[in-house]
This record gives C-alpha cells, structure tokens and sequence, in this order.
C-alpha cells in the first residue's frame, strides 16, 4: 500500500523519516468517499482536516475553479486587483462580525495568525506604545506552525520543548472550562494587572480549542475576557481557523458568545478545502492606527495574496454553505454523533465524549497507537485519525445519513473493541 519513494524520500506532518507511519494511496476522492489506489473507498470523517466541508470533487467548486482559471490563475495583488477577490471580500464582510471591516488575504492559517500578531504589534507601536509587543494566550491552543504562532500554541503538548529555547516567551494562562466559574478568571486577571503595559493582544480559538485538544469552553469565559481585555487595553484576536463556516453549529464560533474581536482569522474551510488560503480581519480603527504610524503602511504582503483561484473557489464555497439550510444539516449530523458517541461514555477505557456542532470526540484514557488504530479504520472502509488521545470526527456536511451511520457505527465497535 506505502509507495516507497514516498516512504523514503517525503515530509508528512509529523512523521518520522527513519521509521515513518504508514501512508495510503490515494486515487480520488468524491463526496464523502475517498478512494485508494487499490480500488478501497473510505468514507471520510476527518474533512482532510476541518477543510473540505462540501465534500471532495463538488461539481460547483469545480467550476468555479475552471471558470477563473480560463481568466487568470495568478496575478500579483501589488498594484492589481480583480473580482474575485472583491466579491469574497464583500461577501465575508456580511458574515463576520460587524465590526470588522478590513480584510488581509494570506495563504494559510499559520500566516493568518502571524499576520494578527503582527497587525496587534503595529497597532500599539504606531501609537508610540513600543513596550507593548508580548502575547498572552490559554494553555491547550493551537494556532499554527510558524515561528510567532507557535510562540502561541499549548507550552507543553506544543513545540516548546524543541524550540523553546529560540521562541519568543508568551504569557499563558489555564485552559477555560467546559463550565464557566468566575474563580478561572483569577490567573489571567493577575496576569493583566502585572503586565499590562507590555502585552499588545489576547489569542484565543473561541469556544472550541481544536489542534491543542479538542476541548469545548462556555461562551461565558469570552465575554468575562472581552471586558478585561477592554479593561487593559489588550487587543482580542480570535482564531476562527477550525471554527469558521458552520463547524460548531454557527457560521463563525464568535456568534455562541456574541463577543466582537478586534482581530479575526480565518481559513481552513474558506475554499471548501480546494486550495490553501486564509485571511485576517480587523477593524477600521485598527487599520487606520497602523497606517498613521511610522511606517505608514501594514508591514506584511505575501506573494500569492489574494490568488485569483483560491478566492474564486472561496466565494463559491461560502455562497454555496449560505444557500442551503446548513443550521439544519449542521444539527442532523450533531444528533448523529451524539446517538452514536455518547453510549460510549459508560466504557472504562473512555474518560470524556462530546460533541458540538458537527464535531464528536471520543477522549480514551490512554494514548492510541496510532499506526495500528489507522490501519484498523482503513479495513472497516472509514478515515478517521486520531492523535494522543483523542479519537475524534467532523466529517463533510454532505455525508449522507447511511454513509454517517456506517462511519459511526464502525468506530464505535473499534473503540469497544480496544
Ligand atoms: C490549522 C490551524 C492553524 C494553522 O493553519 P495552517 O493552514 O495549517 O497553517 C491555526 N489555527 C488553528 C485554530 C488551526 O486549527
């Protein structure tokens, strides 16, 4: 099944080259259904990673893709504009919070979030505020692979161990709870109140902490933080990359708590899963601060900002999520998961099930072996990868019931089986 130039000559994420994880061949992939080489088709729960929300191979984003392409690919966004991004850009306008009025294109969720880092920096430094440069974020986050944003991801289960040494040092505080008690609090208000003067932002994953644990928290947490942030003077900068685009039951996760941030990122599912892309959003005031500093510009501009591409198979993705009644789809699968998962709850090897939106995680006691476990899905036709100890779903919202049924009912008899 492993190719071997594969196996001895490429990266995968997080992989050994000494001793890889196994790989499967893919052929194609359509629907919810992804096909190996040898002809075996997997119904799919992972989305390729929170990405592919309409499925793979949809004929509207396929055309969407051939249209711009018969136009332009690619062109760069210095000096040149064009309507694909222009329409997205309206289009995300209407859907994210109402304060958040400027859009920055970058290409993947990592450098949305150095993006962020960077717009809250420049904000504070254009007003003669140099000292406030630093970062807090929560325990059990993920925002990313880069240098900055790694800076920001859970001090242990993150890479701090390896890099640490050579990462910036960020302020982190405990994870919020599941349930919201006002003593959680305490840790990051003694936090503000000491370093205030040198902290320029809060970075938070709102409601669900994806990469970091898959945990859920209680809105609560973001609206006692939104007012101390206020307090502060801390600027709030919400990590929508995992949440965005109806993943937790609302189109963006902000909505459960209705806290606005100054600062928004978003990716992953932007394109439908077809090509990588992200963006950050800010405000007007943000903006406009930035740009009567020093500098007078934001300092930031990738190459393939904006590509042409991307932003066309994003703006089909998003229409075609808001012309369709995804709330309801969204609550089918949720139902779903939770008629399948929960009965697990009561197995001794099981410490935690949860599901929101059309997210279900399956928390074991213990650390999965993950080559094993995944070869064991492969078998029973399903593509679910777990890490640590979370096995854990969020599959396209097209799934069909049956094809949802099939892929829960065999995880859970792997999970009773273990
Ligand atoms: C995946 C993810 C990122 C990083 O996105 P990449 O496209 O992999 O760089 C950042 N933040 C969150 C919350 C994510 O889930």
């Amino acid at each position: 099944m492993a190719d071997q130039f594969d196996a001895k000559h490429l990266w995968h994420p997080y992989t050994s080259m000494l001793n890889p994880l196994p790989t499967f061949k893919v052929k194609k992939a359509y629907g919810a259904t992804i096909e190996l080489e040898d002809g075996t088709t997997l119904i799919d729960g992972m989305s390729s990673w929170w990405c592919t929300i309409h499925g793979y191979n949809h004929p509207e984003l396929n055309q969407a893709v051939k249209d711009q392409l018969e136009q332009m690919s690619h062109i760069m966004f210095g000096g040149f504009t064009h309507d694909p991004a222009i329409e997205l850009g309206k289009l995300l306008l209407k859907i994210t919070p109402p304060q958040l009025d400027k859009i920055f294109y970058a290409d993947s969720g990592s450098v949305a979030v150095e993006v962020a880092l960077k717009m809250a920096v420049q904000y504070w430094t254009s007003q003669g505020q140099t000292q406030k440069t630093n970062f807090v974020s929560t325990r059990s986050g993920y925002h990313g692979d880069t240098w900055n944003a790694m800076s920001v991801c859970d001090p242990v289960t993150g890479m701090h161990q390896v890099f640490g040494s050579c990462l910036p040092i960020r302020h982190f505080v405990p994870a919020p709870c599941a349930t919201f008690s006002p003593d959680e609090l305490n840790p990051l208000k003694a936090l503000f109140a000491e370093h205030h003067q040198s902290i320029a932002g809060f970075i938070i994953e709102p409601i669900v902490q994806g990469a970091g644990g898959m945990r859920f928290y209680d809105p609560e947490y973001l609206r006692q933080v939104k007012a101390l942030c206020e307090q502060y003077n801390i600027l709030l900068i919400f990590d929508e990359i995992a949440t965005g685009f109806g993943r937790t039951g609302k189109l963006f996760a902000w909505e459960h708590a209705q806290v606005q941030p100054d600062i928004m990122c978003m990716g992953k599912a932007l394109t439908g899963g077809y090509m990588t892309m992200s963006a950050t959003l800010t405000t007007q005031h943000i903006a406009e601060t930035i740009s009567k500093g020093e500098a007078g510009v934001f300092m930031h501009g990738p190459t393939f900002m904006a590509n042409p591409l991307a932003c066309a198979v994003a703006l089909k993705s998003t229409q075609l999520l808001l012309a369709q009644d995804w709330q309801k789809n969204i609550e089918r699968i949720s139902t779903t998961l939770k008629q399948h998962l929960q009965p697990l709850a009561v197995l001794d090897t099981v410490q935690d099930v949860r599901v929101l939106g059309a997210i279900g995680v399956v928390e074991l006691k213990k650390n999965v072996d993950m080559a094993t476990l995944q070869q064991v899905f492969v078998k029973r036709g399903i593509w679910v990868r777990p890490f640590g100890k979370l096995v854990y779903v969020m599959p396209p919202y097209i799934i069909a019931d049956e094809e949802l049924n099939y892929l829960l009912t065999q995880l859970v008899e792997v999970i009773q089986d273990a």
